[in-house]
């Protein structure tokens, strides 16, 4: 998964392009729920919000890595759970 690091200027335009509806505004900016980022895999070939934001603030969670076999996995239960 990836996270929002707290450089993020809630812009708000991350939220709306995520396939997985992982993203929503935290208390203080936006944040990633890690149990539905599947770092767009599945979806698409690059992590949509990394793509439009403007400040750089998204990176990958150290603390949630994953594979791609991880990823593939998690894309077909959420995909499952439609
Ligand atoms: Fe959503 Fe993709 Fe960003 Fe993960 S990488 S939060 S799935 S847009
Ligand atoms: Fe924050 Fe970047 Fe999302 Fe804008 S696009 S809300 S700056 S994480």
């Amino acid at each position: 998964a990836l996270k929002i690091l707290d450089t993020c200027v809630n812009c708000d335009v991350c939220e709306p392009v995520c396939p997985n509806r992982a993203i929503a505004l935290g208390e203080e900016y936006y944040l990633i729920d890690p149990a539905r980022c599947t770092e767009c895999v599945g979806h698409f070939d690059e992590p949509q919000c990394v793509a439009v934001c403007p400040v750089e603030c998204i990176v990958t969670d150290p603390e949630h890595a994953e594979s791609r076999e991880r990823l593939e996995f998690k894309y077909r239960l959420l995909t499952a759970e439609e």
